[in-house]
């Protein structure tokens, strides 16, 4: 327990809010010891994420984006959720009214417990089949190269959302009404660069929510926050509770 008075004050107000929505970016992760796509752990085979995870990509080489993804999945298989993930679990299961948006594919939310995630760039253990559009859970590590379609023999992909794509708006829609409605935003652990994370903020603001960062570095959000806490997620984001 912190004696730190903006931590004491950010944990009442959590305790006393009626909604609560939560965004978590690759930060949140970062703890746990998945790379990230910018730092230099996340380069494979010296090709950059923004020339694999493309629809173009796959139609040019599928086997070698899978490979990549096999890699990815891999190198997740092992990797457990941290603190800060269960923390949010703990929010949740006291929480009544409580979303979670998460822009991370690595399914750590799930693992710790988490049961109501909306997943903006999809989920790395889902496939969907390119010809019948099916989605499955798929746990397989190594994975058949090139996977199949288990009900019309289509090539599977994986069920994420790639550079140049559309996200699912079903998800889009409940991420924004989940903002629109909450009394506190509590963005953990993401630049805030990327669309449509960048506007789900200023939504919440617009709409009166209290807004609370915990982030390593200062970020475009920082200024605009009600709080803004600066370590790593695994050791705040527990103080909040
Ligand atoms: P980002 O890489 O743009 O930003 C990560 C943020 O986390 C940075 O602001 C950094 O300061 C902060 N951070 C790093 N370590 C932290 C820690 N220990 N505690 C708290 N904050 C920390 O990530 P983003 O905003 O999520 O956007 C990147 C995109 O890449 C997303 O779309 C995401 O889908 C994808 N991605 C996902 C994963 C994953 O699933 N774990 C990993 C890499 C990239
Ligand atoms: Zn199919």
């Amino acid at each position: 327990m912190t004696t730190d008075p903006k931590i004491k004050e950010a944990r009442d107000r959590l305790a006393h809010a009626r909604s609560v929505a939560v965004l978590t970016g690759a930060g949140i992760s970062a703890d746990s010891g998945v790379p990230t796509f910018r730092g230099t752990d996340g380069l494979w085979r010296n090709v950059r994420a923004e020339d694999l995870a493309t629809p173009e990509a796959f139609e040019r080489d599928p086997r070698l984006v899978w490979e990549w993804y096999d890699w990815r999945r891999t190198l997740l298989a092992s990797i457990k959720p941290n603190a800060a993930h269960e923390a949010l679990a703990t929010l949740e299961a006291r929480q009544d009214r409580f979303h979670l948006i998460t822009q991370n594919v690595d399914g750590l939310h799930h693992l710790a417990g988490s049961r109501r995630v909306l997943e903006l760039h999809g989920d790395i253990w889902k496939v969907r089949c390119v010809r019948c559009r099916r989605v499955t859970d798929n746990r397989d590590v190594p994975l058949a190269l090139l996977p199949q379609c288990d009900s019309c023999d289509g090539l599977l992909r994986p069920h994420i959302v790639w550079f140049g794509e559309a996200l699912d708006h079903k998800v889009l829609e409940a991420s924004v009404s989940a903002v629109e409605s909450c009394d506190i935003l509590l963005i953990v652990g993401t630049s805030g660069l990327v669309y449509p994370a960048a506007m789900l903020m200023p939504t919440a603001k617009a709409n009166g929510a209290v807004v609370m960062e915990v982030n390593l570095d200062a970020t475009p959000y920082s200024a605009h926050a009600d709080f803004s806490f600066q370590g790593c997620a695994k050791d705040i984001v527990p103080l909040l509770l």
